[in-house]
């Protein structure tokens, strides 16, 4: 009977990256449902993969700041920027933020297949359940009964169902009671009450915003679209809105006081916006679109809101729209230097199927792959 020493639930960015860092000694399998690995790595940054971030830190992310402070402290973007520097993978800064893959996201996915020659891959192989028998695990698949003696599961969110998303990571969890908040989706457009349909007649259009979520303040571009609002600020603040209001400053870094007075212009023009969002936001406003140097103290005070038009989003575009899924297995559940179950020995949870979610700029790989390599080394470190 052939016995792993550690089966790999999934050939993603964490599934691989964790196969990669793993002592080349051991027997190691990775499972995966789709007939190539990696698939949403291939589609991600528009095919570029946006990998990480100039700027890393635990603020970035939604969900247990000490777990994911440690991860970032074993394997941090300068790790994962000399580790792709030192295979002939040099990926490019975009709007001096995003570090993106200079030809495609190919340069990643190559790598990672080149860096896990040693293990078993096993494709086209749907994961349902995973029980354990006598201290090994055991999965039914379409190979036979794969044992092993550990299992990283690394199957990912839910978004993207149409490239092999599925929930299995949660079920697993949940079969050996493991606590998990259910996915929802996240980094994903969101939908408009009544009140704010204007913003759907303005599709196409982006403009540079400040949203404020709560704490938090996303400063990027928002993109007006048929369904509603997206673009990366939308993206980001969608990650840390649940219900309740959210507020859009439109014109960031300038007064729209000192921009009004004693301006002859007409107010539409006067506001450095395309005029269509200018005219439309005015009459949201409910402001007179009349020369800037005629506003009275009223339709002033109302124009000030452009810096703070507050409004509470219908919902969100959905798993088919959502770039990551917020929920999963609980960090507490979760040892946080090993990424271990605490009450399921030799049980391992990596990469979006655990309950820490990134905001839209890389650091949704960042997190893969470091929670990928604490466990690597975790698992390097044991004996079999
Ligand atoms: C369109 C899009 C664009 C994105 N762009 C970016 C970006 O530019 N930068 C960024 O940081 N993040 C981006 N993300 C998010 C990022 O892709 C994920 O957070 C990341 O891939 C998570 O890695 P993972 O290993 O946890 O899961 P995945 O990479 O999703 O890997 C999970 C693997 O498990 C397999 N699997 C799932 N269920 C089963 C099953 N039942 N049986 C067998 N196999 C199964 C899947 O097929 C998949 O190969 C994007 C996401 C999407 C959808």
């Amino acid at each position: 009977m052939k016995i792993y020493d550690v089966l790999i639930l999934g050939a993603g960015a964490s599934g691989l990256m964790c196969a990669a860092h793993l002592d080349k000694k051991l027997r190691v399998a990775i499972v995966e449902g789709n007939e190539k690995v990696a698939k949403k790595l291939k589609i991600s940054g528009g095919g570029k993969c946006n990998i990480t971030n100039v700027q890393v830190s635990e603020a970035n992310f939604d969900g247990d700041s000490e777990l994911v402070g440690y991860a970032l402290s074993v394997f941090s973007k300068e790790d994962l920027l000399l580790f792709l520097e030192q295979n002939a993978v040099e990926p490019e800064i975009r709007k001096e933020r995003y570090y993106f893959c200079k030809r495609s996201a190919d340069e990643i996915i190559d790598l990672l297949k080149a860096k896990t020659q040693h293990c078993e891959l096993l494709l086209n192989t749907e994961i349902k359940s995973i029980k354990k028998r006598d201290e090994l695990f055991e999965l039914q698949s379409a190979h036979g009964v794969l044992r092993a003696k550990k299992v990283v599961v690394a199957t990912g969110g839910k978004s993207y169902v149409s490239i092999g998303a599925s929930e299995i990571g949660l079920d697993i969890a949940k079969s050996f009671g493991v606590k998990v908040k259910e996915f929802t989706p996240a980094l994903v457009g969101l939908t408009l009450q009544k009140e704010q349909f204007w913003m759907k007649e303005l599709s196409g259009l982006s403009c540079y915003v400040h949203i404020t979520v709560g704490e938090k303040i996303l400063k990027e571009e928002m993109l007006f679209a048929h369904k509603g609002i997206s673009g990366p600020a939308v993206l980001s603040a969608s990650l840390y809105w649940q219900k309740g209001n959210m507020s859009i400053d439109f014109l960031p870094d300038m007064n729209i006081v000192k921009l009004v007075e004693g301006n002859k212009k007409l107010l539409s023009s006067a506001i450095p916006l395309p005029k269509r969002l200018s005219k439309e936001l005015l009459k949201a406003l409910d402001v007179e679109d009349i020369e800037c140097r005629k506003l009275g103290k009223t339709a002033l005070e109302k124009l000030v809101k452009i810096h703070d038009y507050s409004f509470s989003p219908a919902g969100n575009f959905g798993f088919t729209k959502a770039e990551a899924s917020r929920g999963g297995v609980l960090s507490h559940e979760l040892n946080r230097y090993t990424l271990e179950a605490l009450d399921v020995s030799n049980l391992y949870f990596i990469g979006e199927v655990v309950d820490v979610t990134g905001e839209l700029g890389g650091y949704n790989f960042q997190w893969a792959f470091s929670s990928a390599v604490v466990c690597a080394n975790a698992l390097s470190l044991e004996q079999f």
